[in-house]
């Protein structure tokens, strides 16, 4: 793979690149060709997970490649379950694919199993070896091995491939009853052991395999391989454009040699390049490890790079929608930059994400000059700018406010709390800080202030003038929750990439999990509700969260802090 970064972490120049009409993609070009030669009426493309593990956000790519195209042209796109291999198949995969294509925002026409197809895949296989070119090898896998030959030597004929078609036609059908045992015995294409390229070297097309199928259960004993079902599916659903990634490019010519000799309807194959994206793995295998190994709590870990986790974590569709279209569709392997994504979330979110204030590291901070028997409502907009969409937020003598805004000895151009220095209190007053307390560590534990009462935010007539503000609670009225606070899986950009075992470059702080202040309003919060905790990130009401015990996700930071 080549390692073209495609990074992108200047936020001006990612704007640019959103709001900038695009030209068309090279599938757009192809299939508006198609449709110019009136080669197909309709334009029919398929999504075929495996279910073998959870979707990822590269499969959100194809997704939003397979149904957008079909939008874009008025055509329909199936949802296939590429369930060929018996073994690694699992309903709760079935399930969960399918809820995240529809989370997505995509329909699909027709919901469709490959092994609703094995009847007439069987079929297909019977009428090449009709044909004479499909012939039952009795060879171990280690003999059809070392017969294929390597890329710069041809491959050997075995005395196999010369058995009759009725022979051919009886051992197929006794390995279907179930005559011989496993890897006994398998069906193979005719076509040339001498083909540059290996694959065209007399591929498998059937093995025997005795396991439980999740939907034909024990009804089959042989099962076809990919190629043989991939390109015969297609073409029974009459899919017109069969879009897959890059390493499929050698196996186009057999795809094209199954279709043709078959002589059945001409679907045909695209590549494009896989998404990859830094400081994540992209596959299902390497996944799989990280949920059965336990370094994440499963497949939907909001640190795990699966459409689930995002979900999970707070992100909407629509970003993710965005994400792929940003990306646009290569044709060479690339690296994108996490951050891309990070950035079309936040684009949103900003509009959207209601504004609530919460304290994640809290030090308590005492205004010695008001009356502790007091509380105000005060008034505080839930949206930046919006003084039409407001809520209240009680205010009283002691409050919490954020560790990391006070300094005792200020750095330059410090403008939150010091000794001696002034701050505005979000939607409050004005404050000075006039001493603090230190317990015998040396740690700060309670900041005493004096107010300013005519400085009230929306009618200050104080004249005071400060640059910083900060956000607080009141410690009476503040309400609790747990905030898990995630950040990258991996160290490195590109773990999968590296010589050393992937899960060696897990990071181990990439969660941390901590109790806050909340403001009583977030108790009323709804799955689906998307909130800013002012200055903090944008958070999501987590899956975990009970009654009186809510948990809360930061979906992603405010801007990207992360530490290269
Ligand atoms: P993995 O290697 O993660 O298991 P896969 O290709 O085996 O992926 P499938 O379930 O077979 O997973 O994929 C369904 C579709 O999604 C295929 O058309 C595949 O090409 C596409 N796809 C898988 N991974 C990516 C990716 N990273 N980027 C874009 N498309 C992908
Ligand atoms: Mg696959």
């Amino acid at each position: 793979m080549s390692k073209d970064l495609n990074k992108n972490n200047n936020s001006n120049e990612l704007k640019r690149d959103l709001g900038e009409a695009r030209s068309l993609n090279f599938l757009e070009e192809i299939i508006e060709e198609d449709l110019r030669k009136g080669k197909y009426k309709n334009i029919v493309t398929r999504f075929p997970p495996e279910p073998n593990g959870y979707l990822h956000i590269g499969h959100a790519k194809s997704i939003c490649l397979n149904f957008g195209l079909a939008q874009k042209y008025n055509g329909y796109t199936n949802l296939r379950f590429d369930d060929t291999n018996p073994v690694t198949e699992d309903v709760e995969y079935v399930d969960s694919i399918k809820n995240d294509v529809k989370w997505l925002g995509f329909n699909w026409a027709n919901e469709f199993y490959s092994s609703d197809y094995f009847n007439e895949l069987y079929t297909f296989a019977v009428t090449l070896i009709r044909k004479g070119l499909a012939y039952i090898d009795d060879s171990s896998p280690e003999k059809i091995a070392a017969e294929k030959g390597t890329p710069t030597e041809p491959g050997i004929e075995n005395e196999f491939r010369k058995r009759s078609i009725e022979e051919n036609l009886l051992l197929f059908e006794q390995m279907k009853n179930g005559k011989f045992k496993d890897g006994e015995k398998v069906l193979r294409a005719k076509i040339d052991m001498k083909a540059i390229n290996m694959h065209l070297r007399d591929p498998i097309m059937y093995r025997i395999k005795y396991a439980h199928h999740h939907r034909t259960g024990d009804t089959w004993c042989i099962y076809p391989m990919y190629d043989f079902a991939h390109g015969q599916s297609d073409s029974i659903e009459h899919i017109t454009h069969s879009i897959c990634t890059l390493e499929f490019v050698p196996h186009r010519p057999l795809y094209d040699w199954y279709i043709d000799n078959l002589e059945i309807f001409p679907s045909h194959q695209y590549e494009f390049a896989r998404l990859n994206m830094t400081y994540t793995v992209m596959s299902k295998r390497r996944l799989l490890q990280l949920v059965n190994e336990s370094y994440v709590s499963g497949w939907d870990d909001p640190r795990m790079p699966t459409i689930s986790a995002y979900r999970r974590k707070g992100y909407t569709p629509s970003s993710i929608r965005t994400f792929c279209e940003k990306i646009g569709v290569a044709k060479r392997d690339n690296l994108i930059d996490i951050s891309l994504l990070e950035f079309c979330l936040r684009e949103e979110l900003n509009v959207s994400a209601q504004r609530v204030m919460a304290v994640l590291h809290p030090i308590k901070l005492i205004i010695d000059n008001y009356d502790e028997n007091k509380t105000e409502e005060l008034v505080t907009e839930n949206l930046p700018n919006d003084t039409n969409n407001t809520r209240t937020i009680s205010f009283s003598k002691e409050l919490w406010i954020e560790k990391e805004d006070f300094l005792e000895t200020p750095v330059k151009k410090w403008f939150r709390l010091a000794p001696g220095a002034m701050v505005r209190l979000k939607s409050a007053y004005i404050i000075r800080c006039d001493s603090f307390k230190k317990d015998n560590e040396g740690t700060v534990t309670e900041i005493h202030c004096t107010y300013f009462p005519e400085s009230k935010s929306g009618h200050d007539t104080s004249e005071l003038k400060v640059k910083g503000t900060i956000h607080w609670l009141s410690v009476q009225h503040a309400a609790q929750a747990e905030v898990r606070l995630y950040d990258r899986l991996f160290t490195v950009e590109n773990p999968a990439m590296e010589e050393a075992d992937f899960k060696n470059f897990i990071n181990p702080n990439s969660l941390e999990i901590i109790h806050a202040y909340i403001e009583p309003v977030l108790l009323k919060a709804k799955p689906d509700d998307h909130f800013q905790f002012i200055r903090n990130g944008y958070f999501y009401l987590d899956k975990d969260s009970k009654p009186g015990a809510l948990v809360f996700n930061r979906t992603v930071t405010l801007k990207d802090s992360f530490k290269q």
